[in-house]
Protein backbone atom coordinates (compact mmCIF):
# COMPACT_ATOMS: atom_id res chain seq x y z
CA UNK A 1 0.00 0.00 0.00
CA UNK A 2 1.23 3.04 -0.78
CA UNK A 3 2.25 5.54 1.73
CA UNK A 4 1.03 8.74 0.68
CA UNK A 5 -2.29 7.22 0.82
CA UNK A 6 -4.78 9.63 2.94
CA UNK A 7 -2.32 12.59 2.19
CA UNK A 8 -2.84 15.69 0.20
CA UNK A 9 -0.12 18.39 -0.78
CA UNK A 10 -1.43 22.03 -1.58
CA UNK A 11 -0.69 25.18 -0.92
CA UNK A 12 -4.89 26.00 -0.18
CA UNK A 13 -6.51 28.79 -1.67
CA UNK A 14 -8.97 30.05 0.79
CA UNK A 15 -7.58 32.86 2.30
CA UNK A 16 -8.35 34.64 5.73
CA UNK A 17 -11.15 36.45 4.04
CA UNK A 18 -13.26 33.61 3.27
CA UNK A 19 -12.97 32.81 7.35
CA UNK A 20 -16.32 35.50 8.44
CA UNK A 21 -15.79 36.18 11.95
CA UNK A 22 -13.37 35.09 14.53
CA UNK A 23 -10.97 38.44 14.56
CA UNK A 24 -12.48 40.31 17.69
CA UNK A 25 -13.64 37.38 19.56
CA UNK A 26 -14.39 37.54 23.38
CA UNK A 27 -12.02 35.77 25.18
CA UNK A 28 -12.79 32.55 26.50
CA UNK A 29 -10.36 30.40 28.32
CA UNK A 30 -10.66 26.64 28.78
CA UNK A 31 -9.18 24.75 31.94
CA UNK A 32 -7.07 22.45 30.92
CA UNK A 33 -5.15 22.36 34.42
CA UNK A 34 -8.38 20.80 36.09
CA UNK A 35 -8.95 18.35 33.48
CA UNK A 36 -5.67 16.80 32.46
CA UNK A 37 -3.76 14.54 34.53
CA UNK A 38 -2.13 16.64 37.41
CA UNK A 39 0.53 13.98 38.04
CA UNK A 40 2.06 14.47 34.89
CA UNK A 41 4.67 17.43 34.91
CA UNK A 42 3.73 19.66 32.35
CA UNK A 43 3.37 23.39 31.45
CA UNK A 44 0.83 24.12 29.28
CA UNK A 45 0.47 27.56 27.62
CA UNK A 46 -2.98 29.14 27.35
CA UNK A 47 -3.16 31.95 25.68
CA UNK A 48 -6.85 33.73 26.88
CA UNK A 49 -7.39 35.35 23.57
CA UNK A 50 -8.62 32.85 20.35
CA UNK A 51 -8.19 34.78 17.45
CA UNK A 52 -7.51 35.02 13.48
CA UNK A 53 -4.69 36.74 14.92
CA UNK A 54 -2.96 34.97 17.01
CA UNK A 55 -3.14 32.15 14.84
CA UNK A 56 -1.99 34.65 11.73
CA UNK A 57 0.99 35.20 14.24
CA UNK A 58 1.72 31.68 15.17
CA UNK A 59 2.15 30.67 11.35
CA UNK A 60 2.85 33.35 9.60
CA UNK A 61 5.68 34.97 11.81
CA UNK A 62 8.01 31.95 11.97
CA UNK A 63 7.71 31.55 8.35
CA UNK A 64 8.04 34.69 6.83
CA UNK A 65 10.39 36.63 9.64
CA UNK A 66 12.15 32.83 9.90
CA UNK A 67 15.04 35.53 10.32
CA UNK A 68 14.08 37.77 13.14
CA UNK A 69 13.42 35.35 15.04
CA UNK A 70 16.71 33.38 14.88
CA UNK A 71 17.85 36.73 15.68
CA UNK A 72 16.00 37.06 18.98
CA UNK A 73 16.63 33.22 20.05
CA UNK A 74 12.96 32.51 19.92
CA UNK A 75 11.94 29.42 18.96
CA UNK A 76 8.61 29.36 17.10
CA UNK A 77 5.82 27.47 17.69
CA UNK A 78 5.90 23.81 17.13
CA UNK A 79 1.84 23.21 17.37
CA UNK A 80 -1.11 24.44 17.55
CA UNK A 81 -4.42 23.08 19.15
CA UNK A 82 -7.63 24.12 17.12
CA UNK A 83 -10.89 23.15 19.28
CA UNK A 84 -14.78 23.86 19.10
CA UNK A 85 -17.58 22.40 17.37
CA UNK A 86 -18.10 20.74 14.18
CA UNK A 87 -18.63 23.04 11.28
CA UNK A 88 -17.04 26.32 12.84
CA UNK A 89 -14.05 26.48 10.44
CA UNK A 90 -11.24 24.56 12.19
CA UNK A 91 -10.19 23.21 8.58
CA UNK A 92 -10.85 25.99 6.99
CA UNK A 93 -8.67 28.34 8.98
CA UNK A 94 -5.70 25.74 8.90
CA UNK A 95 -5.96 26.01 4.92
CA UNK A 96 -5.95 29.87 5.73
CA UNK A 97 -3.03 29.69 7.58
CA UNK A 98 -1.31 27.66 4.88
CA UNK A 99 -2.35 30.49 1.96
CA UNK A 100 -1.05 33.04 4.14
CA UNK A 101 1.88 31.54 4.89
CA UNK A 102 2.76 30.05 1.02
CA UNK A 103 3.30 26.86 3.21
CA UNK A 104 2.58 23.07 1.52
CA UNK A 105 -0.52 22.01 3.39
CA UNK A 106 -0.29 17.93 4.43
CA UNK A 107 -3.71 16.90 5.92
CA UNK A 108 -3.92 13.96 8.18
CA UNK A 109 -6.88 12.37 10.02
CA UNK A 110 -6.69 10.90 13.12
CA UNK A 111 -9.72 8.53 12.26
CA UNK A 112 -8.38 7.06 9.04
CA UNK A 113 -4.54 6.12 10.78
CA UNK A 114 -6.52 4.83 13.73
CA UNK A 115 -8.19 2.47 11.00
CA UNK A 116 -5.00 1.55 9.14
CA UNK A 117 -3.63 -1.77 9.71
CA UNK A 118 -1.13 -2.45 11.55
CA UNK A 119 1.86 -0.03 11.38
CA UNK A 120 0.23 1.17 8.49
CA UNK A 121 -0.73 4.40 10.59
CA UNK A 122 2.37 5.22 12.22
CA UNK A 123 4.38 4.79 8.89
CA UNK A 124 1.84 7.32 7.35
CA UNK A 125 2.83 9.65 10.35
CA UNK A 126 6.38 9.52 9.92
CA UNK A 127 6.15 9.91 6.07
CA UNK A 128 4.31 12.83 6.54
CA UNK A 129 6.49 14.65 8.56
CA UNK A 130 9.22 13.46 6.48
CA UNK A 131 7.98 14.86 3.08
CA UNK A 132 6.93 18.42 5.20
CA UNK A 133 10.20 18.52 5.99
CA UNK A 134 11.42 18.52 2.38
CA UNK A 135 8.33 20.24 1.42
CA UNK A 136 9.22 23.09 4.04
CA UNK A 137 7.67 25.92 5.07
CA UNK A 138 4.72 22.86 5.63
CA UNK A 139 1.58 23.10 7.65
CA UNK A 140 0.69 19.38 8.89
CA UNK A 141 -3.31 19.24 9.26
CA UNK A 142 -4.04 16.47 11.49
CA UNK A 143 -7.89 16.71 11.93
CA UNK A 144 -9.92 14.46 14.71
CA UNK A 145 -6.20 14.74 16.63
CA UNK A 146 -7.94 12.90 19.97
CA UNK A 147 -8.96 9.89 18.16
CA UNK A 148 -5.18 9.26 18.31
CA UNK A 149 -3.97 11.42 20.80
CA UNK A 150 -6.44 10.34 23.37
CA UNK A 151 -5.41 10.12 27.03
CA UNK A 152 -3.47 6.91 27.45
CA UNK A 153 -5.51 4.18 28.76
CA UNK A 154 -8.69 5.60 28.18
CA UNK A 155 -10.33 3.03 25.53
CA UNK A 156 -10.31 -0.84 25.93
CA UNK A 157 -7.45 -2.86 25.35
CA UNK A 158 -6.73 -3.46 21.99
CA UNK A 159 -8.09 -0.14 20.31
CA UNK A 160 -5.84 1.80 22.80
CA UNK A 161 -2.98 -0.02 21.98
CA UNK A 162 -3.19 1.03 18.48
CA UNK A 163 -3.72 4.86 19.19
CA UNK A 164 -0.52 4.76 22.01
CA UNK A 165 1.80 3.16 18.92
CA UNK A 166 0.16 5.92 17.17
CA UNK A 167 0.36 8.99 20.00
CA UNK A 168 3.97 8.15 20.58
CA UNK A 169 4.71 7.97 17.08
CA UNK A 170 3.26 11.41 16.45
CA UNK A 171 5.15 12.34 20.13
CA UNK A 172 8.48 11.34 18.55
CA UNK A 173 7.46 13.72 15.30
CA UNK A 174 6.87 16.49 17.36
CA UNK A 175 9.99 16.07 19.26
CA UNK A 176 11.98 15.96 16.36
CA UNK A 177 10.58 19.08 14.78
CA UNK A 178 12.91 21.07 17.27
CA UNK A 179 15.45 21.02 13.95
CA UNK A 180 13.60 21.79 11.52
CA UNK A 181 12.35 24.99 10.75
CA UNK A 182 8.84 25.80 9.18
CA UNK A 183 6.88 23.10 10.22
CA UNK A 184 4.10 23.68 12.17
CA UNK A 185 1.58 21.24 13.22
CA UNK A 186 -1.97 22.11 13.65
CA UNK A 187 -4.57 19.93 15.25
CA UNK A 188 -7.89 20.08 15.45
CA UNK A 189 -10.27 18.45 17.88
CA UNK A 190 -14.30 18.77 19.17
CA UNK A 191 -13.38 16.81 22.76
CA UNK A 192 -10.44 19.30 24.06
CA UNK A 193 -10.30 17.24 27.18
CA UNK A 194 -9.77 13.48 25.25
CA UNK A 195 -6.24 14.84 24.83
CA UNK A 196 -2.86 13.56 26.28
CA UNK A 197 -1.54 15.69 28.38
CA UNK A 198 1.72 14.79 27.05
CA UNK A 199 1.12 16.27 23.72
CA UNK A 200 0.30 19.81 26.03
CA UNK A 201 3.80 20.36 27.08
CA UNK A 202 5.45 23.09 25.88
CA UNK A 203 7.11 22.24 22.42
CA UNK A 204 4.25 20.38 21.53
CA UNK A 205 0.62 21.78 21.39
CA UNK A 206 1.77 25.22 23.54
CA UNK A 207 -0.85 27.19 21.72
CA UNK A 208 -4.55 26.33 22.39
CA UNK A 209 -7.25 28.09 20.34
CA UNK A 210 -11.40 27.87 20.77
CA UNK A 211 -12.88 28.32 17.61
CA UNK A 212 -16.37 29.21 18.67
CA UNK A 213 -19.41 29.34 16.80
CA UNK A 214 -20.18 32.41 15.19
CA UNK A 215 -21.92 35.38 16.97
CA UNK A 216 -24.49 37.52 15.25
CA UNK A 217 -21.64 39.72 13.91
CA UNK A 218 -19.90 36.68 12.70
CA UNK A 219 -23.00 35.00 10.85
CA UNK A 220 -23.49 38.24 8.69
CA UNK A 221 -19.69 38.17 7.48
CA UNK A 222 -20.46 34.30 6.86
CA UNK A 223 -23.77 34.94 4.97
CA UNK A 224 -21.43 38.06 3.37
CA UNK A 225 -18.41 35.52 2.13
CA UNK A 226 -21.22 32.81 0.35
CA UNK A 227 -23.62 34.99 -0.69
CA UNK A 228 -20.45 36.88 -2.33
CA UNK A 229 -20.60 35.16 -5.65
CA UNK A 230 -24.50 34.80 -5.79
CA UNK A 231 -26.88 36.98 -7.56
CA UNK A 232 -29.49 38.34 -5.21
CA UNK A 233 -31.88 40.78 -4.59
CA UNK A 234 -31.79 43.77 -2.89
CA UNK A 235 -34.82 42.81 -0.24
CA UNK A 236 -32.73 40.15 1.40
CA UNK A 237 -31.29 41.51 4.47
CA UNK A 238 -28.33 39.64 5.67
CA UNK A 239 -28.40 41.55 8.83
CA UNK A 240 -31.50 40.16 9.30
CA UNK A 241 -30.90 36.67 8.43
CA UNK A 242 -27.79 36.93 10.75
CA UNK A 243 -30.15 37.63 13.74
CA UNK A 244 -32.59 34.59 13.22
CA UNK A 245 -30.02 32.10 12.72
CA UNK A 246 -28.46 31.79 15.93
CA UNK A 247 -26.58 28.65 16.51
CA UNK A 248 -26.24 28.00 13.64
CA UNK A 249 -22.37 26.88 12.37
CA UNK A 250 -20.51 28.40 9.56
CA UNK A 251 -20.74 24.97 7.69
CA UNK A 252 -25.01 25.76 8.06
CA UNK A 253 -25.00 29.00 6.89
CA UNK A 254 -23.04 27.87 3.71
CA UNK A 255 -25.37 25.47 3.64
CA UNK A 256 -28.41 27.87 4.14
CA UNK A 257 -26.84 30.06 1.31
CA UNK A 258 -26.74 26.87 -0.97
CA UNK A 259 -30.61 26.20 -0.31
CA UNK A 260 -31.60 29.38 -0.94
CA UNK A 261 -29.84 29.58 -4.65
CA UNK A 262 -31.59 26.21 -4.99
CA UNK A 263 -35.17 27.27 -3.88
CA UNK A 264 -34.65 30.46 -6.40
CA UNK A 265 -33.11 28.10 -9.13
CA UNK A 266 -36.23 25.78 -8.64
CA UNK A 267 -38.78 28.71 -9.48
CA UNK A 268 -36.93 29.80 -12.24
CA UNK A 269 -34.14 28.47 -13.63
CA UNK A 270 -33.12 31.04 -16.17
CA UNK A 271 -33.39 34.25 -14.67
CA UNK A 272 -32.83 32.95 -11.02
CA UNK A 273 -31.90 35.65 -8.85
CA UNK A 274 -32.11 34.86 -4.33
CA UNK A 275 -34.92 36.80 -3.18
CA UNK A 276 -35.72 37.08 0.76
CA UNK A 277 -38.34 34.24 0.47
CA UNK A 278 -36.13 31.83 -0.86
CA UNK A 279 -34.07 32.66 2.35
CA UNK A 280 -37.42 32.00 4.42
CA UNK A 281 -37.99 28.75 2.42
CA UNK A 282 -34.43 27.24 3.29
CA UNK A 283 -34.77 28.36 6.79
CA UNK A 284 -37.85 27.15 7.31
CA UNK A 285 -36.29 23.24 6.03
CA UNK A 286 -33.02 23.82 8.28
CA UNK A 287 -32.10 23.32 11.89
CA UNK A 288 -28.98 24.14 13.89
CA UNK A 289 -27.26 20.80 15.30
CA UNK A 290 -25.54 22.79 18.41
CA UNK A 291 -27.81 23.54 21.31
CA UNK A 292 -27.48 26.57 23.92
CA UNK A 293 -25.90 24.11 26.16
CA UNK A 294 -22.85 23.33 23.44
CA UNK A 295 -21.83 26.62 23.94
CA UNK A 296 -21.75 27.54 27.17
P1 LIG B 1 -15.15 19.64 11.57
O1 LIG B 1 -14.87 19.72 13.04
O2 LIG B 1 -16.47 19.00 11.25
O3 LIG B 1 -14.01 19.13 10.75
P2 LIG B 1 -14.45 22.36 11.01
O4 LIG B 1 -14.53 23.17 12.26
O5 LIG B 1 -13.10 21.94 10.56
O6 LIG B 1 -15.43 21.15 11.10
P3 LIG B 1 -14.70 23.49 8.39
O7 LIG B 1 -14.52 22.20 7.69
O8 LIG B 1 -13.58 24.45 8.35
O9 LIG B 1 -15.15 23.22 9.88
O10 LIG B 1 -16.01 24.23 7.86
C1 LIG B 1 -16.97 23.58 7.07
C2 LIG B 1 -17.50 24.53 6.01
O11 LIG B 1 -18.20 25.60 6.63
C3 LIG B 1 -16.38 25.15 5.20
O12 LIG B 1 -16.51 24.69 3.89
C4 LIG B 1 -16.58 26.64 5.26
O13 LIG B 1 -16.82 27.14 3.99
C5 LIG B 1 -17.82 26.85 6.10
N1 LIG B 1 -17.49 27.73 7.24
C6 LIG B 1 -17.37 27.37 8.54
N2 LIG B 1 -17.05 28.44 9.30
C7 LIG B 1 -16.94 29.49 8.47
C8 LIG B 1 -16.63 30.87 8.64
N3 LIG B 1 -16.35 31.38 9.84
N4 LIG B 1 -16.63 31.66 7.55
C9 LIG B 1 -16.92 31.17 6.32
N5 LIG B 1 -17.21 29.88 6.09
C10 LIG B 1 -17.23 29.05 7.14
Amino acid sequence: PSLTRGVTVEVPKVSWEDIGGLQDLKPKAVDFTVKVNVNILFDVYIWPLYSQKKLQQAVEWPIIHQSAFSRMGISPKRGVLLHGPPGCSKTTLAKAAANAAQASFFSLSGAELFSMYVGEGEALLRSTFQRARVAAPSIIFFDEADVVAGKRGDSSSNSSTVAERLLSTLLTEMDGLEQAKGILVLAATNRPHAIDAALMRPGRFDLVLYVPPPDKEARLEILNVHTRNMAIDDDVDLRTIAENTELFTGAELEGLCREAGIVALRENISTGVVCNHHFQTALSSLKPALTRADIE
